[in-house]
């Protein structure tokens, strides 16, 4: 029995591997993600039920463990060089002449490599297994991340076939452009700074003293070369990454050998050109002599090998004129300014405008309508003013103002406390019910098909909505009196909104843009109150006491469920039949027939909390301690009924393990 689960286990976590290579290095799925999925929870559950199999390399392990209170740091076994640049082909051809020289020979091939834009990693594999993700930090000594490390999927916990003892990899953590926009999108609806570019949203997420919240993160990884290793791994650059492929490592498929610097520099040409087409950003390529032994003739100087240089690629920036500079009102009021450019072709598209920011930045440039104006895009996506060529300026061109007004409703403007926003504050301002109105019928909240912008400014303007909830009470003949609406697609918004009103709790909370609350922290709280009306009770210390949701968030929510006009719209839209409750989980059956005693207080969970996990798989919960009870789950300052449990010899359990007992 306890073999065949053994050997299931097994298969399973071979299978894992394999589909997580093929998704997350080789971009190339095999199966539905349903059905890999399947094979998760099956792994999951057989491992519940035979805890004493589960192992650290298991793809079940990639997060595992508490946030934690600091990074230790750690020495590397062997140096993690920086690399010399170079910025033109010249330059290259003098390193060519220096690697020449030290070698006293033109017998020599380079391996050209991509530079991917990320944080570089070492990575320590003890008997196959990953023991050690520690950041470059000096070069000698780096941050240990390894929980982190853990959960970036493209990272095999374990290494396949014959390796050595002791094997280190050096490569790069980066954060693929998609995963980086998506993170940027959320912190902007949240109102939280953005990351300048993926290299410091992957630093930002391998900092993060909580190992969850990377996992979220989708960063990925390349390895790109050898450190320590036990025993010699192999004879030249290009054996040690064909040998990294075999074992289950990720090696960048653009990597190319040349035979002199021309080839070199032809290749470095075409990814200048060719690089924006990538999913990920790269700054340059690295240049490597291929043979190891090479290598070590050549050695290095002070920091830098003399075996490597990296040619890093001009910024693409392009020259344009500011038209204008318009100021948007945002969902929660912010005013934005934002230039219009005369069209200009930057990093692969066509760039006709771009958010200043604010009034502050504005300020910092000085930039004014009608300037001539360099622009980036940062991190190759989002385009940027960097400098006004005010030699170019018209000698009229005003400096630009911030309104005083909201521009669109006229309401007087307030400066937020910390003075970078500036806010209408006006609870009817038809520009922020546009833009809240785009927000819940957003694909991540309410997700309504069909109910688009257009849309939404004639249903604003028209005065047929005012609030969230009255989109749940337009009918055919109102929608179809609209512009550019027929019968046929007047029915597809109605079907769009009735399909939206079996959306999950989660994406409700969402929708209904409270400061702060993205989908994740809506999530959390759908989870943890499973419906509004239990939201709404909920105290600040309450909300607090949910990890992930500190005192800021706790505010926010209470705040907004306290609102008699949010609650107003809050009920119309539950009286429209829209879903206020979590569908119920299947319960697990784990503790069923156990009665439980809970005493004392756990650390990071309310009573209720405990008291409901208890529920949920099953188990009774009791007041009083008797020869009935089969577990007494006591905290710290526990009192009389722990004393009591002693005497009648009922189990004692900790918040462990009770946690483990649930598999959580
Ligand atoms: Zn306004």
């Amino acid at each position: 029995m306890k073999l065949a689960a053994e050997q299931k286990i097994k298969s399973l976590r071979q299978q894992i591997r394999k589909h997580d290579y093929l998704y997350y290095v080789l971009n190339q799925p095999r199966i539905p993600d349903q059905k890999y999925d399947k094979l998760f929870s099956e792994l999951k559950n057989l491992e519940q039920r035979h805890p004493e199999l589960i192992t650290p390399d298991s793809p079940t392990q990639r997060v595992s463990g508490r946030p934690i209170e600091g990074f230790e740091q750690v020495k590397h076994s062997s140096e993690m060089l920086s690399i010399d640049n170079t910025y033109s082909a010249d330059e290259l051809r003098d390193f060519d002449q220096r690697v020449a020289k030290g070698l006293g020979t033109k017998n020599y091939s380079y391996i050209v490599e991509l530079k991917i834009d990320g944080v570089a990693m070492s990575l320590r594999y003890e008997k196959g297994l990953l023991v050690l993700g520690a950041t470059r930090g000096d070069g000698s000594k780096g941050d240990n991340v390894t929980n982190n490390i853990r959960t970036i999927k493209a990272i095999p916990l374990s290494l396949d076939g014959d390796v050595p003892d002791v094997l280190e990899v050096r490569g790069e953590v980066y954060m693929p452009k998609k995963a980086f926009e998506k993170l940027n999108e959320e912190k902007e609806q949240q109102e939280q700074a953005l990351f300048a570019n993926p290299r410091n949203a992957a630093a930002g997420s391998l900092k993060l003293l909580d190992a969850k919240i990377t996992a979220q993160r989708k960063l990925s990884f390349f390895a790109y070369s050898l450190g320590q290793t036990s025993i010699p791994f192999a004879k030249t650059h290009y054996e040690s990454l064909e040998k990294f492929k075999k074992i289950g490592l990720p090696v960048n498929p653009n990597i190319k050998k040349a035979d002199n610097i021309e080839q070199v520099i032809e290749i470095c040409d075409q990814w200048e050109k060719r690089r924006f087409k990538l999913d990920y950003q790269i700054d340059g390529m690295v240049i490597k002599i291929d043979s190891l032994d090479q290598r070590e003739i050549l050695g290095a100087t002070g920091r830098a090998p003399r075996w490597c240089i990296s040619y890093k690629f001009a910024a693409e920036q392009a020259k344009t004129k500011v038209l204008s500079i318009d100021v948007q009102v945002g969902k929660t009021g912010i005013l934005t300014p934002v230039a219009n450019f005369e069209p200009v072709l930057l990093a692969g598209t066509t760039v006709k405008r771009a958010s200043l920011h604010n009034f502050d930045e504005i300020d910092r440039l000085d930039v004014r309508e009608g300037d001539t104006v360099m622009i980036e895009k940062a991190g190759e996506i989002i385009p940027q003013v960097i400098e006004v060529k005010k030699e170019q300026r018209h000698k009229d061109a005003k400096p630009f103002r911030p309104p005083v007004k909201c521009p669109v409703c006229g309401s007087k403007v307030q400066k937020d406390e910390d003075g970078v926003y500036i806010r209408c504050a006006s609870p009817s301002c038809p520009a922020q019910l546009k833009e809240k109105l785009r927000y819940f019928a957003g694909r991540d909240q309410m997700d309504i098909e069909n109910l688009g912008p257009a849309l939404i400014e004639q249903l604003v303007d028209k005065g047929l909505v005012q609030d969230f909830a009255d989109l749940y009470k337009l009918d055919i003949f109102a929608l179809a009196s609209l512009e550019r609406m027929a019968q046929k697609s007047a029915q597809n918004v109605l079907d769009g909104i009735e399909k939206s009103k079996s959306q999950p709790l989660a994406r409700l909370l969402a929708a209904l843009g409270i400061r702060h609350i993205g989908i994740q922290n809506a999530e959390i709280l759908a989870r943890q109150f499973d419906s509004i009306e239990k939201i709404k009770k909920a105290t600040v210390e309450e909300l607090t006491q949910i990890e992930q949701i500190g005192p800021v968030l706790a505010k926010s929510i209470y705040e907004y469920f306290h609102d008699s006009n949010n609650l107003k719209i809050i009920d119309k839209l539950i009286t429209a039949g829209v879903n206020p409750k979590q569908k119920q989980t299947k319960h697990s059956d784990k503790l069923a027939g156990k009665t439980f005693v809970v005493t004392g207080t756990l650390e990071n969970f309310s009573r209720s909390q405990i008291e409901q996990a208890i529920k949920d798989n099953s188990g009774k919960v009791s007041s009083s301690v008797s020869k009935k009870t089969d577990y007494v789950l006591a905290g710290t300052e526990a009192g009389s009924k722990l004393d009591k449990a002693q005497q009648l010899g009922v189990k004692i359990i900790d918040k462990k393990q009770f946690l483990e007992m649930i598999g959580k």
